[in-house]
């Protein structure tokens, strides 16, 4: 059987709109699709700096950074230049007793920036698999058959395969469609107090109540150090993760920081572990690794948990994916990260944070809206009632030339912070209020 007798059949004249494509849209999936009746996708052609050209020539302003990674900016030179040199030498293989340069360069790279007490690097292949890998890790670690579960944060979003869902929010994550295929994690309410509000040591209590309740049961906690992304977009305060860190010790529990939406500057610092000072004993890095060029993650690991698996049952980790360290990932992101710490990326996402606190102010007083957010480069405008229809939305985009993605209640920008101008920043702005005023208030 060809594929032209599968399905519906393929429209094979261009059609009349160039930015739509029959075959995309009969045959291909997209993120959280249904095939009876998809979002329609906009076709794009190429992406500069910060703007994305549809194949009819709209250009769109990014505020997505292509869902959180894409810091400096589409084509750039630096990257470009990275993975050619990478491609000519040699694009994979396989790190069974094997290494290579651009994952040892990388690697030491990657130590002198984390939280210290770091010692050992994971490579994988993308956040979910990261996520993984450490929950594998912590219980490997813990090594004892009655501490396998794990402990988590209302809110939260790790990723999409079976564990990282089992860690997801339980109602805005996949716990519905999954239910009772997942394992049953514990959770304590997100935390409430806010990264700018005044500390009220009760925020702590029920994850303290949780922990010592169920301790011997929980190999480790796993949660999204200040901001929680994908789950909410929640903001908070730094005092929580130094109770964790304390209650954490005290149990000899794991603490996994998921920074693969946090880390590289989006928060205002390298990482967001840095707002607290308190350090993890796993911590994940994804997205902005590569500076959104490709697919790629890491699971660091302190000394002492690196001991503990090997001294394991098991005595090594069991993990090892086909494209572990790939060679061509790991030259990337060693480009993208001397790239963000030669610039001056701190500077430039305060100015963004400014910016964004003094355009975003406005929305607080609209009837739709329950709140604005900015923390870094990040501005959410948080809507009364959650969006439930994304088409006319990414119309609206379309037509004011720029690219956003709500999700349920929280409508947020995030740009491309080393590679979006001032003028830019304020078209996005302008567009973003504009979008949310006219079709929610
Ligand atoms: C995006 C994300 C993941 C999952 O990463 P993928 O590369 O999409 O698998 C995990 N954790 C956090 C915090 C994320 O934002």
């Amino acid at each position: 059987m060809t594929p032209e007798n599968i399905g519906p059949k393929p429209n094979r004249s261009e059609p009349a709109n160039a930015v739509f494509d029959d075959f995309d849209r009969n045959h291909l999936w997209h993120p959280y699709t249904s095939t009876h009746d998809p979002l329609p996708t906009f076709k794009a052609d190429h992406a500069q700096g910060a703007v994305i050209t549809l194949a009819d020539g709209t250009e769109l302003i990014d505020g997505m950074s292509s869902w959180w990674c894409v810091i400096h900016g589409y084509n750039h030179p630096v990257l470009n230049q990275a993975a050619k040199d990478q491609i000519d030498k040699m694009s994979h293989v396989m790190f069974g007793g094997l290494t290579h340069q651009p994952a040892i360069d990388l690697g030491k790279l990657l130590l002198s920036i984390l939280p210290p007490s770091m010692n050992h690097i994971f490579y994988a292949d993308s956040g979910s698999v990261a996520t993984e890998v450490a929950m594998k890790m912590a219980v490997q670690a813990i090594d004892d058959p009655e501490r396998t579960n794990f402990a988590t944060i209302r809110s939260g979003y790790h990723g999409d395969t079976w564990n990282a869902m089992s860690v997801c929010d339980p109602v805005t994550g996949m716990h519905g469609a999954f239910g009772g295929a997942l394992p049953v994690r514990f959770f304590a309410p997100s935390p409430g107090c806010g990264f700018y509000d005044e500390w009220n040591p009760a925020d702590y209590e029920p994850m303290r109540r949780l922990l010592d309740e169920h301790r011997d049961e929980i190999a480790g906690v796993i949660l999204e150090p200040i901001v929680q992304g994908a789950g909410g977009m929640r903001f908070y305060h730094p005092q929580y993760l130094r109770e964790l860190r304390r209650q954490c010790d005290e149990l000899g529990m794991i603490l996994v920081f998921d920074e693969i939406a946090t880390g590289f500057g989006r928060t205002g610092k390298l990482f967001a572990w840095e707002h607290a000072g308190a350090e993890p004993d796993i911590m994940l890095l994804g997205k902005c690794i590569t500076g959104g060029f490709m697919t790629f993650s890491a699971v660091a690991a302190s000394a002492r948990v690196a001991d503990m698996v090997s001294s394991s049952s098991a005595g090594v980790m069991m993990h090892g994916p086909t494209f572990m360290g790939n060679p061509l990932a790991c030259a990337v992101a060693l480009a993208s990260t001397r790239l963000l710490l030669e610039s001056p990326w701190q500077s430039r996402i305060k100015e963004i944070e400014t910016t964004l606190r003094e355009r975003l102010s406005v929305a607080e007083g609209w009837p739709c809206t329950a709140g604005v957010r900015v923390l870094g480069g990040i501005g959410v405008i948080e809507l009364k009632r959650p969006i439930t229809d994304l088409a006319p939305f990414q119309k609206m985009c379309v037509e004011e030339g720029v690219w956003i993605r709500p999700f349920g209640k929280n409508a947020y920008i995030m740009p491309p912070y080393m590679a979006i101008s001032d003028a830019q920043l304020d078209r996005l702005c302008t567009a973003f209020l504009k979008i949310i005023r006219t079709l929610y208030c």
